[in-house]
């Protein structure tokens, strides 16, 4: 039976024999020596076979990559000159008693003991190859770490983790549904819980009082860059809190894994407005490592001839943005603001208008542009006092719809960081609070911002006769531009919940048939309560600087939400089909 782990054989079991059991990493044949360097979980330790026992030299001779290999052995220090710094284990080698060969493996598909260029689709189709690479170990260990810091602290805050149903009914999170067929209730489908809401909020009215759980939750969303189908949330809900003391409480669980984990200050965390993030960041989840900021000008624009300018500026739903980058002329060629040019198209801008400052005690001859000879000297000087631009400064402008200057602005803002390496520092957290309740859907109607159980910070009076203007209680935690988690304080009122419905669009018919189990609860005795939930999937990327969530969860789908392992989804047999009541339609013919 195994005494250690490899990676944890040290100079302290110098002359003790060992039993290793682990994977053949690598096999080097040195002429009458075999070095086999040993993985397992915990990492690799080297193993010589000379030719003093020639059985078992013959085994490890012809033992391969991959091969699963028990080894006893005595444990010595290496030659001075052999010593390798870069091994946790690198000052000892075990010198091979016995090697038994568990299993034999073929050729791996990839080589895992180097670094190799291999598509992520082979390497999910393989994933539990993928798997054992050292670095993927270490990732997942960091996660079991991670959770494991997460539950300690919330125990100790005296939270109880309670399970939630898998099969259960729709919870608006604003996604699509994973519906499930039910069999003995023909014609009825369960849906996957987009997240435990509605669940975590029925367990503070029959007071439990502090609840978490780290949850799976389903979402059947168009897949966006690096969402998954189904991920994992640290959910946590509360009784008698409000929303300073549930922030509290969560950053101090946050501050606390950093420290814990990383070895890593995070430091107080500021609160920000929705609007103001809006409004200098172009997004409700600032990177504040970035320096750039955007300036409203719109007030400077209503009179000047460039139509592309004045048109948004004399909008009320338009606005006219700039951008300063420091020291932007030496560091941005032509070339870059062309494709900066085509990198806002995507977010629907039409063009993106700069001004380099040469010199700005110069404004007939001194800024350089292809607009500036659109804008009076006076809008000029305008301009460089709000931006504060000094000489060597590159102004970017957006100007269109609110929404879309934002957004595109806000995205260049972030590639701009990324690319001229802009960051101030490598954690930068944040509270956005005070967000607008609901947001306009494009059609004209109101949907949730955060989702309908959400208080607002206003009466219900107040709410019906201003909806648009309403803010809720609601609050996001992000870090590096990431939205780590987010929550609010919920509606413990029937009535109040009953009028966000209403604004909502849903009439008293279908709030008693969708929600009809909520608003009876609220009936009973509610406390006040809020909670939040925690991604885990982007908090372990972040904390492993993993490129994507898949990289940190075990067995990811791909971005088409497949699993190309098990070959998942899969086709039904007519007999299942059957008994779950249901006959497919025809796929619709492929044209050719
Ligand atoms: N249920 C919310 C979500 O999944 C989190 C919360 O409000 O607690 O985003």
């Amino acid at each position: 039976m195994r005494t250690l782990y490899c990676g944890d054989v040290r100079s302290a079991h110098i002359d003790q024999t060992i039993t290793i059991n682990g994977w053949v990493h690598r096999r080097r044949d040195h002429g009458g020596v075999i070095f086999l360097d040993v993985r397992d979980r915990e990492g690799l330790v080297q193993v010589v076979f000379d030719q003093d026992d020639p059985e078992q030299f013959a085994i490890a001779d012809r033992v391969r990559s991959e091969y699963v290999i028990e080894i006893e052995g005595r444990v010595r220090a290496r030659s001075e000159n052999t010593v390798n710094k870069e091994m946790a284990t690198g000052e000892i080698e075990i010198y091979g008693l016995k090697i038994n060969v568990v299993n034999s493996a073929k050729t791996p598909p990839f080589p895992l003991d180097e670094y190799s260029d291999v598509g992520e689709d082979v390497r999910l189709k393989f994933r539990y190859m993928d798997l054992r690479r050292p670095e993927m170990q270490q990732k997942l260990m960091l996660r079991s770490k991670i959770t494991g810091a997460i539950r300690r602290y919330l125990e100790d805050q005296g939270f109880l983790d309670i399970e939630t149903p898998i099969l259960t009914k729709a919870t608006p999170e604003g996604a699509r549904d994973y519906l499930v067929p039910s069999r003995t209730h023909e014609h009825s489908f369960f849906a996957l819980p987009q997240s435990p809401q509605l669940f975590k909020q029925l367990l503070m009215v029959s007071g439990f009082d502090r609840y978490y759980q780290i949850a799976k939750c389903f979402r059947d969303e168009d897949l966006r860059a690096d969402r998954q189908p189904e991920f994992t949330q640290i959910d946590i809900e509360t009784s008698f809190m409000n929303e300073d003391e549930i922030m509290s409480i969560t950053e101090g669980m946050i501050k606390q894994l950093f420290k814990n984990v990383l070895d890593v200050d995070l430091g107080e965390m500021p609160h920000m407005p929705f609007s103001e993030a809006i409004e200098k960041y172009g997004v409700d989840k600032p990177d504040m490592r970035i320096p750039l900021e955007m300036v409203t000008v719109s007030d400077l624009m209503g009179e000047v001839e460039f139509k592309v300018f004045s048109g948004p500026a004399k909008d009320p739903k338009g606005r006219v943005a700039a951008m300063k980058v420091p020291s932007g002329n030496d560091k941005l060629t032509r070339k870059q603001i062309d494709d900066y040019t085509k990198f806002v198209g995507i977010y629907g801008a039409k063009g993106l208008a700069y001004i380099k400052v040469n010199d700005k005690s110069n404004l007939e001859e001194g800024l350089q542009s292809p607009i500036v000879k659109f804008l009076p000297v006076d809008v000029r000087a305008a301009i460089l006092e709000r931006v504060g631009a000094e000489n060597g400064d590159l102004i970017f402008f957006g100007a269109d719809k609110a929404k879309i200057v934002n957004e595109s602005l806000g995205a260049l803002r972030n590639k701009l960081g990324e690319d001229l390496n802009l960051y101030t520092c490598e954690w930068a957290p944040l509270w956005v609070v005070d967000f607008p309740m609901f947001e306009e859907n494009g059609d004209g109607e109101l949907t949730a911002l955060h989702h309908p159980f959400t208080a607002p910070s206003c009466s219900p009076e107040e709410l019906k006769a201003n909806p648009e203007a309403a803010l809720s209680r609601a609050y996001d935690m992000i870090l590096n531009g990431v939205e780590l988690g987010g929550g609010s304080i919920r509606i413990h009122e029937e009535s109040m919940q009953q009028t966000v419905f209403e604004v909502l669009g849903i009439g008293p018919e279908e709030q008693e048939e969708k929600f009809g189990f909520l608003l009876g609860a609220l009936r009973y005795g509610a406390p006040t309560h809020g909670g939040l939930a925690f991604g885990l999937d982007r908090l372990v990327m972040l904390m492993t600087g993993a490129q994507s969530i898949r990289e940190v969860i075990a067995f990811p789908k791909t971005q088409t939400a497949a699993c190309v392992m098990t070959d998942a989804p899969g086709e039904a047999t007519e007999e299942a089909l059957k008994d779950l009541h249901i006959r497919l339609r025809q796929k619709p013919k492929v044209e050719s």
